[in-house]
């Protein structure tokens, strides 16, 4: 088989087993499982929940608004910015690997600042482009001098903030610097911009090199649905827009989307983030050492173990389900855990301590 040589030299995206495996072989009740491990929300939004009751304006007989003008316009009243400014894509995930294509050539340099998100390498490799690891210092501060450096002759630079799996946001002064040493445009996801820390979205009016990723996939609840968008220049979001693929946000994702981005839908997503908030702090303050728990404004724990891989497989016969980080080599020992209902939380407490 021809299969191109970038490709075959590729490592997948990879999650953790699936609920349904997980109860075969510990003998539970699939819907017993909870899932700590993708930092989705424990809830559905009322206004999201109502639109699925009612269905109103899901002609899946017909494709979606060629131009998805209900979630372009819902972002750019929820952000304030320009229509013209937003890009929208099935999750965040479509709208990265649409970013990478957009500007990686076979061969050409991207730098992400890790550990991260898996699929900023991905999307790059996927392209062609030669990954250049930057790790963050011991505190997983972006070392900036460090990223300038590593992006002379590179077209990209990818950053998370706040960043998965570590679970700290840097200020945006630090953003900026990166932008202002580099021709390379920086990226920077903002998929739990919600949770804590401050958006650079206002830079894109400023800035022609900068991209900003968000998602309605953790604070809105709507990780199902899959629907996400960039926010940038207009020049750049017209190209984003020509590369993207038709149609590939679902008529009924738009319609949840939309009911998610009315100002009631905003309401509820704020009342939620500030219940996963104080959930987190709660979780937080009750797991004492020896776990170590690194600051976190976003919907997750970072969470050093004496022995990670123990934990996780204890966890997990109990149904419990975290993202093992523990053999990574910057996240050694270190189980990241999604913070869920108080329940949930507290069945997951329960069997830590
Ligand atoms: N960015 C980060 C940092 C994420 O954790 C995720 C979710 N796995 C995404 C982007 C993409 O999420 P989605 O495709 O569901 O929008």
């Amino acid at each position: 088989m021809s299969i191109r040589r970038t490709v075959r030299n590729m490592n997948a995206y990879a999650w953790e087993e699936s609920s349904r495996s997980i109860a075969k072989r510990y003998g539970l009740d699939e819907k017993s499982v909870i899932r700590f491990d993708m930092n989705t929300s424990p809830f559905v939004l009322n206004v999201v929940a109502e639109a699925l009751q009612k269905r109103a304006g899901m002609a899946v007989n017909e494709y979606p608004p060629a131009n998805y003008e209900g979630i372009v316009k819902g972002v750019a009243n929820y952000l304030d910015v320009q229509e013209r400014q937003v890009v929208v894509g099935a999750g965040g995930d479509e709208v990265i690997d649409t970013i990478a294509l957009a500007f990686l050539e076979k061969g050409e340099k991207s730098v992400i600042s890790t550990p991260t998100y898996s699929m900023f390498s991905i999307a790059s490799q996927r392209v062609g482009s030669k990954v250049v690891e930057v790790p963050r210092t011991a505190s997983h501060a972006l070392d900036v001098d460090a990223l300038t450096e590593a992006a002379q002759n590179a077209k990209l630079v990818w950053v998370c903030n706040p960043n998965s799996p570590t679970g700290n946001a840097e200020p945006p002064s630090k953003i900026r610097a990166l932008m202002e040493s580099t021709k390379a445009t920086v990226v920077v996801d903002e998929a739990y911009a919600e949770f804590g820390g401050e958006s650079v979205v206002k830079l894109t009016q400023e800035y022609e090199n900068l991209v900003v990723v968000r998602t309605l996939s953790k604070a809105f609840g709507l990780a199902g649905a899959r629907v996400g968008y960039a926010v940038t220049n207009p020049e750049l979001a017209a190209v984003l827009n020509k590369l993207r693929l038709p149609n590939s946000v679902s008529e009924p994702a738009t319609v949840l989307a939309g009911a998610a981005l009315s100002a009631e839908g905003i309401r509820q997503m704020k009342d939620g983030v500030a219940a996963m908030v104080a959930e987190r702090e709660k979780l937080k303050s009750r797991l004492e050492p020896p776990f170590e728990v690194f600051p976190s404004e976003t919907n997750f724990l970072l969470i050093k173990f004496p022995d990670a891989q123990k934990q996780f497989k204890r966890l997990l016969t109990k149904g419990l389900v975290v993202r093992n980080l523990s053999e990574n080599a910057l996240t050694k020992n270190c189980l990241r855990i999604t913070v869920r209902s108080p329940t949930q939380n507290s069945k997951l407490l329960e069997a830590l301590t």
